[in-house]
């Protein structure tokens, strides 16, 4: 038999009480799960020892977090919001890009 929801039938039971509607059970050790399965992170690298200072990277970047610092690409926006897409490494000819996700 499911656990009753309603809160006196709850309490008559001495089962604890349900979060409000509308929130969601959550322990610490289900944090790291769900930011890994459904907010992946990326590690985005410019090795500027490659760069020739194209620009490339910077214009294809959808995040727009890649921009041109005293012609060499750096990370400078919120590096969070990159998607991985990879855009910037396909469009380096010179292998000056890389993006892990972790
Ligand atoms: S695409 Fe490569 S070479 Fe061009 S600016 Fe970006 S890192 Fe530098
Ligand atoms: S992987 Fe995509 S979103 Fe991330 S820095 Fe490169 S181009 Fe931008």
């Amino acid at each position: 038999m499911p656990a009753p929801r309603s809160e006196s039938l709850r309490a008559a039971a001495g089962l604890p009480s349900l979060p409000p509607s509308g929130m969601m059970r959550c322990s610490p050790r289900s944090v790291p799960f769900l930011l890994r399965d459904f907010d992946p992170m990326y590690l985005v690298t410019i090795d500027n020892e490659h760069c020739d200072g194209c620009g490339q990277c910077a214009t294809s970047c959808p995040s727009q977090i890649i921009s041109m610092v005293e012609g060499r690409a750096q990370v400078t926006g919120d590096a969070s919001e990159c998607l991985g897409c990879e855009s910037c490494v396909i469009v380096c000819a010179r292998g000056g890009v890389s993006v892990q996700e972790y």
